[in-house]
C-alpha cells in the first residue's frame, strides 16, 4: 500500500485520513521532519492557510515540505491547501507565505462574505462520469496559471477552481467532506508512479 502523509498542523486532517484509508493508503498524520521523510506522498488539508503556514514555520516544517515538493513528491491541496501550494497569492494577510510549487496566483475567500459557501456538480474531464460535487467553503480561485499549469475543472463562468502541474495537485473545494474520492485515487496513482 502507498505510504502518504497528511499535514496535521491545522484543518480537515481526519477526513482526507479516511479517504485516504478507505482507499487502502497507509496513513500517516505529518507533524515533524521525520514524518515527512517517511512517506511517498503528502495531502495538505483545508483550513486556515495563514494558520497553517505559521505554524509550518513554528514547527519546522516549511524548509522540508518545500525540499519534498522541489524533489517531485507528488503533494495534493484542498482549498487552504491549494493556497499553500501557489506560487503567488493575490490578496494574504501581511506576512503570509506560501511551500509554492504550483505557478499559479490565486486569490483567497474568492466568493466573498455573502456567499461563504456552496456546492455545485463540476465536470471534470481527466475524471469522467459522474460530475463530481464540488463542495466550496470559503474558497480559493485559480486567477491565473502558468503554461506548465493544466486546468481540471472549471466553474461555468470559465474561473479555475482544480489544477495540476507534475505531481501537484490543487483543488478550491473540498472532495473529503463529500463522499467524492476520484481526486484522491488520482493522488494516489500520482504516488504509486512516482514510487516505482
Ligand atoms: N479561506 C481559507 C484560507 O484562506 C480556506 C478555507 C478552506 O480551506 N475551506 O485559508
Amino acid at each position: 500500500a502507498p505510504r502518504v502523509g497528511v499535514l496535521a498542523l491545522q484543518g480537515d486532517v481526519r477526513e482526507h485520513a479516511r479517504v485516504l484509508a478507505d482507499l487502502g493508503a497507509d496513513v500517516v498524520a505529518v507533524r515533524r521532519p521525520d514524518e515527512l521523510a517517511s512517506v511517498d506522498g503528502l495531502v495538505i488539508p483545508g483550513g486556515e492557510s495563514s494558520v497553517i503556514d505559521k505554524l509550518s514555520r513554528t514547527f519546522g516544517m516549511r524548509h522540508p515540505v518545500r525540499e519534498a515538493i522541489s524533489d517531485g513528491m507528488p503533494v495534493y491541496g484542498t482549498c487552504a491547501g491549494l493556497i499553500l501550494l501557489a506560487d503567488r497569492i493575490a490578496d494574504g494577510i501581511v506576512g503570509q507565505q506560501t511551500f509554492g510549487g504550483l505557478d499559479v496566483t490565486v486569490q483567497r475567500n474568492a466568493f466573498g462574505s455573502q456567499v461563504d459557501s456552496f456546492e455545485v456538480d463540476l465536470d471534470v474531464p481527466a475524471l469522467g462520469a459522474p460530475h463530481v460535487h464540488a463542495v466550496f467553503i470559503r474558497a480559493p480561485l485559480v486567477l491565473d496559471a502558468g503554461d506548465a499549469v493544466e486546468r481540471l475543472a472549471t466553474l461555468d463562468d470559465g474561473r479555475v477552481v482544480a489544477v495540476r502541474q507534475g505531481a501537484l495537485l490543487g483543488t478550491s473545494f473540498h472532495p473529503e467532506v463529500s463522499g467524492e474520492d476520484r481526486f484522491h485515487r488520482l493522488f494516489l496513482d500520482m504516488v504509486r508512479e512516482r514510487v516505482r
